[in-house]
């Protein structure tokens, strides 16, 4: 497959022109953070001053369209920035990056990912009970369930059917046990098998960020689609995420599929807030009696190693799988379970990290990670 070459994207965006400044893009200095990598293309449309987002959004769509056109381009995404005021745009080195929320999340305070080096592992099931701990804890929350490869949340949280859109644009998202819910699941038939190209899960989590009406959030949880390939990464990159949550399994860890889920958010300066255990030990419904059956507290040893926060463990239980799959994930089922009580002590801490503040609601002292 013939390379994508920079000098190729340059000359798609020098045909489109910046209204405002009536030059043509590259011209007017505006594109930053050009990065192709295996054919995919990411860049930075800056536009000076954050105000104008809304304005600038149909260039950036323009931009986006004009370099997906190159022939072998797999995937294009293109975000909009305001670092740098106008004025000094020349003579400004390039700058970290920062992804600009579109219309959709202008109202989200924190954007999280929840991900799994691999499938199977209870990410979604973590997702959810975390979501929902957080509603517990009295925040404004919305769970965006990414899996594009096997949306669960329709299931999870007992929502069907395709989403209202009042004005045929944007989305309104469902809504369930109080909190605000979109999946790709709505869109598609329930039994039908869902056949995505690469570029349209990688722009999948941006629309579903963009073009719907969230309203305003404190927390949104992002169920991201399984594993640490090129698609997720984008994914990641595509939005301003806050931080990220690895999901794993004792084997996992052992097998380092959490340190691939690791490493990628590394990769794109995402925080990693911490790994969570799951399916960490065996409690016997009959006996009570705990059983390690897969080598329990590899996660809290390992997360040590890698200078990362271990969040919390969850067991492997029968009420867990039941609630989840029937609709009523056990934090809002069975809210004073020992359960329950695992995934709120994990909402807890990810919202410290988010907040910087207590349980009490006092801010909490800056800690400083190295
Ligand atoms: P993923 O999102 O990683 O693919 P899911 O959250 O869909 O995984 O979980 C896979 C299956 O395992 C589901 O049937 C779910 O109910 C079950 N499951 C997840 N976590 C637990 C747990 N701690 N105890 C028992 N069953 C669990």
């Amino acid at each position: 497959m013939a390379q994508i070459s920079e000098a190729q994207v340059l000359d798609a965006l020098v045909g489109i022109i910046d209204p405002r400044s009536g030059g043509n893009l590259v011209e007017s200095d505006m594109i930053s953070g050009l990065a192709i990598k295996d054919n995919m293309v990411q860049f930075s449309l800056e536009i000076g001053d954050p105000a104008l987002a809304e304005e600038m959004e149909p260039l950036r769509k323009k931009a986006e369209t004009a370099v997906g056109e190159i022939p072998g381009v797999l995937s294009v995404t293109a975000i909009l920035t305001a670092e740098r005021p106008r004025a000094q745009a020349q003579n400004t080195a390039p700058q970290k990056q920062q992804k600009q929320p579109g219309k959709g999340a202008a109202k989200i305070t924190h954007i999280i990912a929840v991900a799994s080096g691999k499938g199977g592992v209870g990410k979604s099931t973590t997702s959810v009970n975390i979501a929902l701990a957080l509603k517990a804890r009295g925040l404004e929350v919305g769970m965006l369930d990414a899996d594009v490869y096997g949306p669960s949340m329709p299931r999870m949280l007992g929502v069907q059917g395709r989403p209202d859109s009042a004005d045929g644009k944007t989305l309104d998202p469902k809504e369930s046990n109080g909190i605000k819910v979109m999946s790709m699941g709505f869109m598609v038939e329930e039994d039908q098998p869902v056949v995505w190209r690469g570029p349209m899960v990688m722009g999948a989590l941006q629309q579903m960020l963009n073009d719907v009406n969230w309203g305003k959030l404190d927390v949104l949880v992002v169920d991201m689609p399984p594993g640490t390939g090129d698609a997720q990464l984008t994914m990641a990159q595509s939005v301003p995420l806050a931080g990220a949550v690895i999901v794993s399994t004792p084997q996992d860890i052992a097998l380092l599929d959490a340190r691939k889920g690791l490493n990628m958010f590394r990769k794109t300066d995402v925080p990693v807030l911490g790994i969570v255990e799951n399916m960490s030990y065996f409690l016997c419904p009959k006996c009570g009696e705990q059983s390690d059956i897969f080598g329990h507290g590899g996660a809290r040893d390992e997360a040590a190693k890698l200078g990362c926060d271990f969040l919390g463990e969850i067991p492997l239980h029968m009420d867990i799988r039941t609630t989840s799959d029937s609709g009523t994930p056990i934090v809002v089922s069975q809210p004073d379970s020992a359960h329950a009580q695992a995934y709120k002590a994990i909402a807890e801490k990810v919202w410290q990290k988010l907040s910087g503040e207590t349980a009490s609601g006092r801010a909490a002292p800056n800690i400083v990670m190295s």
